[in-house]
């Protein structure tokens, strides 16, 4: 238990670990390990609906319907996206659906095909 990091906000020593999550007692900060990247840049992972990791070109595939904003239509549960594009934002998924044209997604509603 000697490895746990100094309080990057106090400098406590006396942090604790709970969950995964950092804990000073002495400031009451908390924190993960995940924010603290060496060179302060933050790879951005995007994952579909199982866990696994997307990258832009892949092909996925909606896991349910999805209504379609400003529009009357529903994008169907297994309708194949190709070509995918990762942005960043609420919405991570920039695509282009046959039917529908340019659209983004959430990736929780996809999973890689
Ligand atoms: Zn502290």
């Amino acid at each position: 238990m000697s490895t746990l990091p100094n309080c990057p906000s106090c400098h406590s020593e006396y942090t604790y670990e709970d969950g995964g999550v950092f804990i000073c007692p002495e400031c009451a900060h908390e924190w993960s390990l995940e924010v603290e990247t060496p060179n302060g840049e933050e790879a951005k992972v995007v994952k579909d609906a199982n866990g696994n990791v997307l990258t832009d070109g892949d092909s996925v595939t909606v896991i349910k319907d999805l209504k379609v904003k400003g529009s009357s239509s529903t994008l169907k549960m297994g309708t194949k996206v190709k070509n995918i594009r990762l942005v960043d934002g609420d919405h991570d998924i920039d695509c282009k659906i046959e039917g529908f044209g340019a659209m983004k997604l959430k990736s929780e509603f996809v999973k890689k095909a």
